[in-house]
Formats: structure tokens, sequence, C-alpha cells
């Protein structure tokens, strides 16, 4: 048997590719450590997301990689998960502790953003990212009884400690906000309030922020965006023309601040009929998929019209912790596996410093931080 060097594995390592990143190992650095003990190679790979559906493919080509070196070892590869920050539009501020916070936008009420803002977020956990959930629709935040959870969060050491619920921590603007009196919102007054808001709010460290805005493009929906440096934006509408203008206008929106647009997820798209079986599409078909194909961003997932989601958003048990293996539930998971990719994609795109670790030492805590100055407090 040869003996290997780690800079040889790692050499030979470079060009196995990620199927799911569609990039090479070497490009994403993901090697982080190579082992040779006696007639065993270790290989630590770092993936840029959760509910990466490549790690098998991955293995056999590091297996491959090594045996085309010497077939007389055995390799055993393992991973770790580390999401890396995109950075807002403007490159600095963000959230205290969040790496990326992805807006759920609609360009009309109705639509099902919430409810699309809520599965996402809790499948994006289950998944096993650290999620948060911002309710900041200001005109009737309803995050916290889709969630089951309508406490008024604490105060600790002057900061609020979010609520937690399914995996997430949540926290609304619906807390701030009198309920007995109707108060007009302007851009203004919103910033002001999110100001104090979002530095207040002790979310710890976050892989995922997602915000629920208020419906509509309006001065508000815009001044939020933008003092939230969202990482990457996701437009719900449904399939139906009126809907999708709207949709559109959302997406000018998050262009004009230069935030990534990560996706469009077309909800209520069909209705599978529980006693025949067939699929209806009652609010037309394709419009998702057009308008995506249209303004060249992809289209993150169909959800289907069901009464399952209806109900567990009324009883504050959202359908993909209720049912995961529903087809509603199975939507929800893929559309924010589709989107932890893009902003993965996106990620790894940002320079970083090189971090393979040939000799084993402590692992450094992040060796690519994200551009908000209070990510370590
Ligand atoms: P928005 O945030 O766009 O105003 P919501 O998420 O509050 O919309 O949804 C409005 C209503 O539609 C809620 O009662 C919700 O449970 C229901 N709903 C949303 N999406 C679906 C769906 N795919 N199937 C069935 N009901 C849905």
């Amino acid at each position: 048997m040869a003996e290997l060097t780690q800079e040889q594995i790692q050499e030979a390592l470079a060009p196995v590719r990620d199927p799911v990143l569609e990039q090479t190992l070497g490009q994403l650095r993901a090697v982080k450590k190579i082992e040779i003990d006696r007639s065993t190679v270790r290989v630590d790979i770092e993936l840029p997301l959760y509910g990466h559906q490549g790690r098998d493919e991955i293995t056999s080509g590091v297996q491959q990689a090594v045996a085309v070196l010497d077939a007389g070892y055995d390799v055993d590869v393992r991973y770790s998960v580390r999401v890396r920050a995109v950075g807002g539009p403007l490159g600095k501020g963000g959230i205290p502790g969040v790496k990326n916070a992805i807006a759920v936008a609609s360009g009309k009420g109705g639509v099902g953003k919430s409810t699309v803002a809520v599965n996402l977020a809790v499948a994006l956990a289950q998944d096993g990212a650290a999620v948060g959930l911002l309710d900041a629709d200001v005109y009737g935040p309803s995050i916290p009884l889709m969630l089951g959870t309508n406490t008024k969060p604490m105060m600790k050491d002057n900061r609020i400690v979010p609520l937690e619920a399914f995996g997430i921590k949540l926290m609304s603007i619906g807390f701030l906000l009198p309920s007995d009196r109707a108060l007009i919102w302007r851009g203004p007054l919103v910033a002001q309030l999110m100001n104090q808001f979002l530095n207040e709010v002790d979310w710890g460290t976050l892989d995922y922020l997602i915000v629920d805005l208020p419906p509509g493009t309006g001065d508000v929906q815009l001044t939020l965006v933008q003092k939230i440096q969202i990482a990457g934006a996701i437009i719900a509408t449904t399939p139906q023309d009126v809907a999708l203008a709207d949709a559109v206008k959302g997406i000018k929106m998050f262009e004009e601040v230069k935030a990534p647009i990560l996706g469009i997820v077309e909800n209520m798209s069909y209705f599978i009929c529980p006693s025949c079986g067939e699929r209806h599409e009652i609010f037309s078909h394709g419009g998702g998929e057009r308008t995506a194909e249209r303004h060249d961003v992809p289209l993150l997932g169909t959800i289907p019209l069901d009464t399952a989601i209806r109900v567990s958003g009324d009883i504050g048990h959202p359908v993909v912790a209720s049912d995961p293996d529903s087809a509603s539930g199975r939507a929800f998971k893929m559309a924010a596996r589709s989107a932890a990719l893009r902003l993965a994609t996106e990620a790894v795109k940002r320079p970083f410093r090189p971090s393979i670790q040939l000799n084993p030492k402590p692992p450094e805590e992040d060796e690519n931080p994200p551009l908000s100055p209070f990510r370590r407090r």
C-alpha cells in the first residue's frame, strides 16, 4: 500500500463535484480536514446548506478519487453544515445575529403569503437550520396564531426574547401594536418602529430569518425591505392573472433595492379532489411558471389548494409539521430547500480565505464572517 499524503488527497478530491451546488469540492472549499490513520482516510466535508440531497454522490466521488491513488484505503467521509451569509444588498448592517434575512412578499393580500412564510420556516428548521420568523405584517400580523403561540414575549437584559414554536424562534410586530387602535402606517413611522424592534430582539445566531412582509408594494413595504437588509426575497402568488400582475410589482420592488429574488412560490396552484383524485386548476394553470420565466427568476415550488393547509393554519399547527409526508407538506419542503439552495449558491460566490485544514487543530468559529458587525456578541 502506497503511503499517501494529505496534499495528494486534497488534490485528488478537488475535482469531485457537488451535484447539488454544481461546483467542485475545490471551488466550494468544502474539504475541511483530511486525516490518514493507517489504512483509513478520513475526510471532513462542510456543506453550505442543510437538506443537501447529494451526500451519497459526493461520498462515492470521494471514495473513487482516493481509490485512484490507492485502492487499499478505507475512506470515511463525514459531513458538517455551515450556512454562509449572503449579506444584504447594501453590503453592511443587517439584523444582529442573522446570517440571511429572507423576505416573503406578495403583491396582494389573501394569496397565502403568511402560510408560505410559516411552512417554509418550519421546513428549514426541520432540515436542521437555525431559523427565526419575523412577522412584520403591520396590517394584519397573523403568524403567532398560525403557530399557536400568542403570549407576549419576555424581556431579558433589556432585549426581547423571541418565542419558540416548532423549532423556530418567533417574533411578531403585532406584539408592539395596540390592538384596539387603527394606525395609519407611513414609511417613516415603520422605519422608526423597525429600528427599535430589529435591534432589540435577541435572535441568537440564525441561519435564516424569514420575514413575513405586509402585502403590497407600497412605501411601507419598501421601507421594511431596506431596513431589514434582505439577502433574498420570495414572492408568494396564486396562478391567476390578477394576482400575477401584482406579483410582478413585487419583483420590481426587490429589483429596485437590489435584493436578489430567490424565486416565486405559486400557492393554491391546483386542487386534488379527495373523492375522485382528479386534479383541478381552479385559479388557472402555469401562471407562476410563466411569470418566473418572463422575469428570469426560479419557480421555487407549487403548493396545492388543500383544506389541510387552511385547517392547520387555523389550529396553529402548520401542515409541514402536522403532516410532513402529505403532498402539501412535501411541496413546502421542496420549496424551502430550493430557496436555501439559491441562497447557498449566492453565498459561495463570495470570496473567502483558504480554509483547508491539513493539520488538525480546533475548528475556527467562522472564517467567512457575515457582514453584520453585530454577528459576534
Ligand atoms: P396572506 O398572508 O397572503 O394574506 P394567509 O397566509 O393569511 O394569506 O392565507 C389566507 C387564508 O388562506 C388562510 O385561511 C390560510 O389558511 C388559507 N390558505 C393559504 N394557503 C392555502 C392553501 N394552499 N390551501 C388552502 N388554504 C390556504
